[in-house]
């Protein structure tokens, strides 16, 4: 079986919607990926950090998803990190009320032993220096994806850059690609974020799909169009677990198979906003997951005669 290590965040959240509020529930960029690509048959494991406030309960959901947990330091007397954020009527944007780094503050990452080749390396959410030292413990794996988001942009810009450097893909929202590259136009910023380093490109758009990069081609792939969504918390991570689980699982970089990937991201991540926090994706089934990408090829395929 092929190997997906990830990095980033085991947090609590506290979100906010139109529809209502919850107070500390599990999250965390590593999370939201780890469970998303538990979909697929392959060996992963989650390189983060928790503090001993955080729930057993919460650490055996995400080991019976056959997530290995060898790498997720416990702190004795930490606090785990915490983030919170409200979203606007749309649903498209949010404001991060709170961001509590904790024990995120100190972290020092070990790499298990059974990791330190992976095929495929998910660097979501974190630190970028922790994201850093991850790389400098593997072998050459497959491909290197990396995420980011604004506040590491606007709080460690320079070792950011360090990071993006040295990266094979990129995984980024619309407005943190601009944030990034100064540039409205995404083509645009796809090719800037390119000459940052990362050869593939992938901007989320929320409800509008993402766009795939490599060179001069680009793919689009719209998002499901939902008849409710309840909760957008963790859909960039839903679809960064899809994307690398997804080439975990086939063993295939190439960009016509990462096309494949970006659809199965999507897919994914449909789910994930229809119930609050990790909720939808803990009772996902492979059944629900296939018969949504039915819906998906119905959505997208069509036969035109160019006249
Ligand atoms: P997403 O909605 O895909 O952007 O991801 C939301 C998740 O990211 C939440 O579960 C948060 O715990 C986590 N998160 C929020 N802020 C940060 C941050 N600065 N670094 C790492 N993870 C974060």
């Amino acid at each position: 079986m092929n190997k997906l290590l990830i990095v980033g965040t085991v947090a609590f959240d506290a979100i906010e919607t139109p529809f209502g509020k919850t107070n500390k529930i599990l999250g965390g960029a590593a999370t939201y990926i780890g469970l998303s690509a538990s979909q697929f048959d392959i060996k992963s494991a989650i390189v983060s950090v928790v503090g001993e406030d955080f729930p057993e309960e919460y650490l055996d959901l995400l080991r019976n998803k056959n997530i290995n947990l060898e790498g997720t330091e416990i702190v004795k007397g930490g606090k785990t990190f915490f983030w919170s954020g409200k979203y606007h009527n749309d649903l498209n944007s949010r404001d991060t009320l709170d961001t509590q780094l904790n024990v995120l503050a100190d972290f020092q990452p070990v790499v298990p032993q059974d990791f330190k080749s992976p095929d495929i390396v998910m660097l979501g959410n974190l630190h970028p220096l922790v994201q850093l030292s991850v790389l400098e413990q593997l072998e050459r794996p497959k491909l290197v994806v990396l995420d980011t988001m604004n506040f590491w942009m606007d709080n460690t810009w320079d070792d950011l850059m360090k990071v993006i450097a040295k990266v094979d893909a990129l995984t980024i929202n619309d407005e943190e690609a601009r944030q990034l590259t100064d540039e409205y136009s995404l083509v645009k910023a796809a090719r800037k974020i390119a000459e940052m380093g990362p050869k593939y490109v992938v901007i989320k758009k929320g409800e509008h799909g993402a766009l795939l990069f490599h060179n001069e081609q680009i793919f689009f792939a719209p998002a499901l169009p939902l008849e409710e969504v309840f909760d957008p918390t963790g859909a960039g991570d839903t679809f960064a677990g899809g994307f690398t689980g997804y080439l975990a699982h086939t063993g295939d970089i190439s960009f016509r198979n990462m096309k494949n990937a970006v659809i199965y991201g999507s897919n994914l991540a449909s789910f994930c906003v229809e119930k609050f926090g990790t909720e939808r994706m803990q009772e996902l089934t492979k059944e629900e997951v296939h018969q949504r990408l039915e819906e998906f090829k119905s959505l997208t395929q069509f036969q035109i005669k160019l006249t």
